[in-house]
């Protein structure tokens, strides 16, 4: 049966990294992962399963082989943010008495699909509580705001292409009245005094829920596929293992829309500090260490682009994926996707026994494509690595389309990779 109708739930719960980090969190320890903290020491033997958060938007979690000696590590990785606007710090914008927030963008989205739907805003709040410095998430649930168009009377042009400025077009609409309506509503909904309020990351996010169409209900759209729908599937195939007999690795980054390099980005140390301290709990010696590392390999999952049937002569003549033809494995000259033949060799045999479709991506030699995680993670962590994804359509719009076929085939994929 098709999984699409829980990868679609699974969406809606996570407006943000934030919320993505703790609903995985929460599925991980009702399968019995323990909890570990970068902050102390850790206790692992054979057959332990357990998981590190860093910054409350990055995860990794692992599963360690029921067999004494460590060969090495399969590891899936996806990302947890998705394309949005945040919310600047005094984010009131008063004009006539009408109250917008004051936003700007986070990662690169199609600006014009955020206007005229209603939006709400998450994420988490840190203030001032019993225990000091304590952190809450937060998600106004309820439709609270709207970025309006201009009339077309106005903007007569708009047709030909509009150039949407920022600062000026976007503050969406959010209250009639005075000054001081946003720290309120903030206090009410995180039942947190104002005055103990010590700091936010909050974003906007799209309030349409997923949805099945097409004839043959072939099609689903929803936000944020990209790229929840690789952390879904990724969890999903490790929470199904049984078998392996390599230490499986989920690797859960944020900041991938604004290029990883922060603490808690493919581009930190946070998936090398981890193997590291895995090997360590286990007593291994740093050759062991490197021993295992050469012997590991690296699925990094993010959406590719389907080709469009409006616009199809940006795609590769012949490499260019079709919604329900299977999983995708990408190629780049320049090397923005980790694939070389031996990776993808590998893929390819795994895909063969484990009965899931593959199909092929390369950009058309003209047009520069986007990156991921793979190289990125990579330089810190050498091993062997493919970039898969699932073809979508309308990547970083605020509502995506995939095919609703496509989701059981990544979760095929990562569960037969760790079960090896
Ligand atoms: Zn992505």
């Amino acid at each position: 049966m098709s999984q699409i109708s829980s990868l679609l739930k699974f969406i809606d719960h996570n407006p943000t990294a934030f919320h993505v980090v703790a609903n995985v969190k929460d599925t991980l320890s009702k399968a019995g992962y323990a909890e570990v903290k970068e902050s102390e020491d850790w206790k692992l033997k054979a057959g332990s399963k357990a998981f590190v958060t860093r910054n409350s938007s990055s995860l990794i979690a692992f599963s360690l082989p029921k067999g004494k000696t460590v060969k090495g590590f399969r590891i899936f990785s996806a990302h947890t943010d998705s394309p949005s606007f945040r919310v600047k710090e005094n984010p009131e914008l008063e004009f006539s008495e009408y109250l917008r927030l004051n936003v700007e963008k986070y990662g690169g989205m199609i600006v014009s699909s955020w206007l005229d739907r209603p939006l709400s805003i998450a994420g988490r709040v840190l203030f001032e509580g019993a225990k000091g410095i304590e952190e809450k998430l937060v998600n106004i649930d309820r439709d609270l705001l709207v970025i309006p168009n201009v009339a077309i009377h106005m903007n007569s042009d708009i047709n030909k292409g509009y150039q949407y400025g920022i600062q000026n077009d976007i503050p969406p609409l959010f209250a009639q009245g005075k000054k001081g309506s946003f720290v309120k509503l903030l206090a009410k909904e995180t039942g947190i005094k104002a005055d103990k309020i010590l700091g936010s990351d909050l974003f906007l996010y799209p309030r349409q829920k997923g949805f099945v169409f097409g004839a043959g209900k072939e099609f689903a759209a929803s936000p944020r596929f990209d790229d929840q729908a690789c952390v879904y599937a990724g969890m999903r195939g490790l929470l199904e293992s049984e078998k392996g007999t390599y230490v499986n690795v989920l690797a859960l980054f944020d900041n991938e829309e604004v290029g990883s390099g922060t603490k808690q980005g493919a581009d930190s140390t946070f998936l090398e500090d981890t193997l590291y301290r895995i090997c360590d709990a286990l007593n291994m010696s740093r050759t062991d260490y490197l021993k295992a590392q050469s012997d590991s390999f690296a699925l990094s999952a993010d959406n590719a682009h389907g080709v469009h049937p409006s616009m199809s002569g940006k795609a590769d003549p012949v490499n260019r994926p079709i919604l329900n033809k299977g999983v995708v494995l990408k190629f780049n000259g320049n090397q923005k996707y980790a694939t070389d033949a031996s990776a993808a060799a590998f893929v390819r045999s795994i895909a063969k026994k484990a009965n899931v479709a593959l199909q092929d991506y390369a950009n058309n030699s003209d047009i520069p494509g986007g990156s991921t995680l793979g190289n990125i993670s990579t330089a810190h962590v050498s091993i062997r690595t493919a970039d898969i994804g699932l073809a979508q359509l309308s990547m970083h719009s605020a509502c995506e389309t995939m095919g609703t076929k496509d989701i059981d085939g990544m979760i095929a994929l990562a569960t037969a990779f760790y079960n090896m």
